[in-house]
């Protein structure tokens, strides 16, 4: 179920509904923006009875509603970015008794998992895809719980320079992308033998690689070489 899945303050936005929910608590959502269109309000109320049926409560008071219509797609996805990572920064520790913010944790010592494939219909299609699912874990620094996320939800948390600096999982090798600037001046001086490019595996543990890290040009060193 959906629902039970989503992380404290984690929100849930129906594909093309032009509704965000917010889970507030362990069986009650607040609904927290609503799209002008006559279609968002339809979907309000069918949403509303099925929430309901399964024995979720949604607080439906103070409502921001979004006049999306007089936006480009561009404006629009960017809003929504901004909302979803303000919201990124209110998220607890999932242990209830401690509360720090996900901010707060060493996104820099996130533990990538692969948790196996799963099949996946392509849209407006009858094909089925497999795709590979991972999910990100982090480490509380307060009270040691281990939270497991979703690799988007960790994007929005860690920020898009995160995704840029990769360890393997038993913290052995590090990895830093680097862009196509820094490529050419280590080429151009010859500054570093410590060069390569990743495929699906790490060339030095073996372990599998997540799929952003693949196809890079990184810089390796091992983990006690601190730069
Ligand atoms: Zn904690």
């Amino acid at each position: 179920m959906i629902l039970e899945k989503l992380r404290p303050n984690g929100l849930w936005e129906p594909a093309g509904l032009g509704l965000c929910y917010q889970r507030i608590g362990d069986y009650e959502l607040k609904l927290i923006q609503q799209n002008t269109s006559p279609q968002a309000a339809v979907a309000k109320l069918r949403l509303s009875t099925l929430i309901h049926s399964i024995g979720w409560t949604i607080d439906e008071t103070n409502v921001q509603m979004i006049d999306a219509e007089h936006l480009t797609m561009q404006e629009r996805h960017m809003k929504e970015m901004e909302f979803r990572q303000e919201v990124a920064l209110t998220w607890p520790c999932t242990n209830p008794e401690c509360a720090t913010p996900l901010t707060a944790f060493d996104h820099e010592k996130a533990v990538w998992i692969f948790e196996g494939k799963n099949e996946q219909r392509l849209p407006n299609s009858d094909q089925v895809e497999m795709v590979e699912h991972w999910t990100v874990q982090i480490t509380c620094p307060v009270c040691d719980t281990v939270v497991a996320m979703e690799p988007y939800d960790f994007g929005l948390l860690a920020g898009d320079d995160s995704l840029l600096h990769y360890q393997v999982q038993n913290g052995e090798v590090k990895y830093m992308a680097l862009n196509r600037y820094e490529i050419i001046d280590l080429i151009d001086n010859r500054a570093s033998d410590n060069l390569i490019i990743v495929g699906t595996f790490c060339q030095f543990t073996g372990e599998m690689l997540p799929p952003h890290v693949r196809g890079s040009v990184v810089l390796f060193s091992p983990s006690s070489e601190e730069e």
